[in-house]
């Protein structure tokens, strides 16, 4: 768990071909929500024309976590083997300051296209949103892009409502709702992609407003995908299936659940990280939609906890709070079936 500041030079394709055959792989989870009943006798070639393969990660808090560097890598490695067509970080990234810029430049060095959304803790400090998208390479804060057929509508979460009392606000204010309507008019699959909820525990506080516009157009929304709770959870909305992506790197606890878990130099040097209960490995997914066949597949990922775990602390047993990127199948067929 000791970062390694010898690893911070971006890796050639060969040495990371050969990084992964080292590396001891964890269990990938799947398991079968839905099933669909097609022919076996897709042609490799028809399948990869019409599939679309997307890495994603969340919250890797590289401000508050020892490692944060070296889990960033294991994602970059892993992606390497998906070959995924883009890469998307959920936010709670890396604030852009200059001590980050090697984390920043390793993700955005990536030969394929990389989409960032940003999170209520990438302004920490007083930075502003601006220089996030910035020092990031953003095209805005909020956006939309074209992946392989795919539309993906990129949501800035940190709008201040006018009535903001203070406090990390969570928000999708008029004008972007407004933008996200334009947006949603599009006759395609989308994927909707935001760091705060937008469904489920701790949602945006105009969560209902969100959803009501998504709803409208959810036979054409595979997915509605975000970070921020650091908990692994899958619900459906008004027809609208909503993805809490697990953090790659701790769950919080907060200060009354304050214990160490890591080395105490390191707890001296990071010291938000008696709060948290950390992932013995970085926790990732990837996403596979067949848009031809209809059907959506997440591979997740399973790791430990470091020291004890939210349960050993006194808290109560939940589900979500595990860490696991649980692995999911979902059938599209009825949302993808007319284009
Ligand atoms: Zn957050």
């Amino acid at each position: 768990m000791i970062p390694d500041r010898n690893r911070e030079n971006w890796l050639a394709p060969k040495q990371l071909a050969q990084r992964i055959q080292r590396r001891r792989f964890l269990g990938l989870t799947s398991c079968l929500l839905a099933s669909i009943h097609s022919t076996h006798l897709w042609a490799r070639d028809d399948k990869e024309a019409s599939t679309v393969r997307l890495g994603l990660i969340a919250d890797l808090h590289q401000d508050l976590v020892p490692d944060a560097a070296e889990r960033l890598d294991t994602f970059l490695e892993h992606s390497s083997q998906h070959q995924p067509h883009a890469l998307i970080q959920l936010g709670d990234f890396a604030t852009p300051i200059a001590k980050n810029k090697t984390v920043i430049d390793r993700f955005n060095a990536v030969d394929m296209p990389k989409f960032h959304v940003i999170g209520n803790h990438d302004t920490d400090g007083g930075l502003k949103i601006a220089q996030v998208v910035d020092n990031w390479g953003m095209k805005n804060r909020f956006y939309a892009e074209m992946v392989q057929g795919l539309k993906l509508i990129v949501l800035d979460g940190n709008d201040k409502p006018k009535d903001h009392r203070g406090g990390y606000p969570a928000h999708i204010a008029e004008d972007q709702l407004e933008w996200l309507s334009g947006e949603l008019q599009h006759a395609g699959p989308m994927l909707i992609l935001s760091h705060q909820p937008l469904a489920g525990p701790a949602a945006v506080d105009n969560a209902t407003a969100v959803q009501k516009l998504l709803s409208a157009a959810s036979d054409r929304i595979l997915l509605a995908i975000n970070g921020h709770t650091h908990i692994d959870e899958f619900l459906e909305v008004g027809g609208v299936h909503y993805w809490h992506v697990n953090s790659a790197s701790y769950h919080w606890v907060g200060s009354k659940y304050q214990h160490e878990s890591l080395p105490k130099e390191l707890h001296a040097k990071y010291p938000a990280m008696i709060n948290t209960c950390p992932y013995r490995d970085a926790l990732f997914a990837f996403l596979e939609i067949d848009l031809a066949r209809g059907h959506l597949t997440l591979t997740g990922r399973q790791s430990a906890w470091l020291g004890p775990s939210p349960s050993d602390l006194g808290l109560a047993n939940n589900p979500q709070v595990t860490p696991e990127i649980r692995g999911r199948e979902q059938e599209l067929r009825h949302k993808i079936s007319k284009y």
